[in-house]
């Protein structure tokens, strides 16, 4: 294998060569993040997308977010550097299934959490994040039914806070689903003075929203509440501005990196050492040279589920904005 100076070289090279931009999504190997052009959650990712002029963009992150990036940019030319990227939660439902379920509730409203395919997207009504789920609900009118996917925990911290009965499909991200109230307890104990930052992005923390609204982890070991639930710019900035020197940070992994590269006074302490995602790990420097040399693996959304997805998007954005 190429030594990683020699790669990165040419990665950089080949990039400005073809009018490329490198998105990576937070969760990526450092090395993936470093040589990228932006990093950031999915959402943010997909702005990056809309904005570039790049003709060809290198998706480093899964499957269902280059879709996304696909449906946002038609236009341009989107490459995955290793198509077995997937999601364990986007899998827990296709479009099949869904189009079974809504058969089933012929008038319900259907709201699909962004973990999802873009035939999925196509087939629902609203798209919502974990940031918005709460808002895109409380703009259902009261009586219209609801079917959300496929995050369950998404789905009950939603129907909770709302107040509204929904139906929800029993999905969840199975690589994270290990982070549970014993771990957050754990660590809260084993270091008292730690603040508690949970990243409501990926199935792996939607669990963690859930339990903190039933009532974990709302008395730290002084006795206060000192849970909070930040973006990625907010988690970067308030670790920054924080007088706090440690934090728990309840999310996966790869988030440590950048915070620790842009706070290197203070200490970040994973929630669960063990909370990685495999499918974000498989993009490696070698694979996204090797997408970039040979333009694989491209992401391309058929037109007519491009616009339906896009639609429900838009919708999103709709009542956010
Ligand atoms: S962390 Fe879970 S939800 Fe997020 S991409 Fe990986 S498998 Fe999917």
């Amino acid at each position: 294998m190429k030594d990683r100076k020699r790669v990165e070289e040419e990665i950089k090279r080949l990039k400005k060569q073809k009018n490329a931009v490198i998105l990576a999504h937070n969760y990526q190997l450092p090395e993936v993040q470093d040589i990228a052009d932006f990093t950031g959650d999915s959402l943010s990712l997909s702005r990056e997308a809309a904005k570039t002029q790049a003709d060809m963009i290198i998706f480093c992150g899964v499957h269902f977010m280059a879709e996304t990036a696909s449906i946002i940019s038609p236009d341009k030319k989107v490459l995955i550097p290793d198509e077995k990227a997937g999601c364990s939660l986007a899998d827990t439902i296709n479009a099949e299934q869904l189009e079974d379920w809504k058969k089933e509730n012929p008038n319900a409203v259907v709201v699909s959490y962004v973990n999802t395919t873009a035939e999925v997207k196509a087939l629902s009504d609203y798209c919502c994040t974990s940031a918005n789920a709460v808002q895109i609900i409380n703009s259902i009118p009261e009586g219209k039914e609801i079917l959300f996917l496929p995050d369950m925990f998404l789905g009950a911290y939603a129907a909770k806070v709302t107040g509204r009965k929904i139906d929800i499909w029993p999905g969840e991200c199975h690589v994270h689903a290990g982070i549970r109230k014993q771990d957050l307890d754990e660590m809260q104990e084993s270091h008292p003075e730690a603040e508690m930052i949970i990243h409501p992005e990926c199935g792996c923390t939607t669990n963690l929203m859930y339990q903190v609204e039933n009532g974990a982890c709302t008395e730290n070991g002084n006795g206060n509440g000192n849970v909070k639930f930040l973006s990625t710019g907010g988690m970067i900035k308030h670790v920054k501005e924080s007088v706090s020197k440690e934090f728990i940070i309840a999310t996966e992994t790869g988030m440590l990196y950048p915070l620790r590269k842009a706070n290197p006074d203070k200490k970040f302490h994973p929630a669960r050492e063990n909370a990685v995602c495999k499918y974000m790990k498989m993009i490696t420097l070698p694979k996204v040279l090797q997408s970039l040399e040979e333009e694989i693996y491209e992401v391309k959304v058929p037109l007519e589920t491009a616009l339906k997805a896009k639609r429900s998007i838009e919708r999103m954005l709709e009542v956010t904005s």
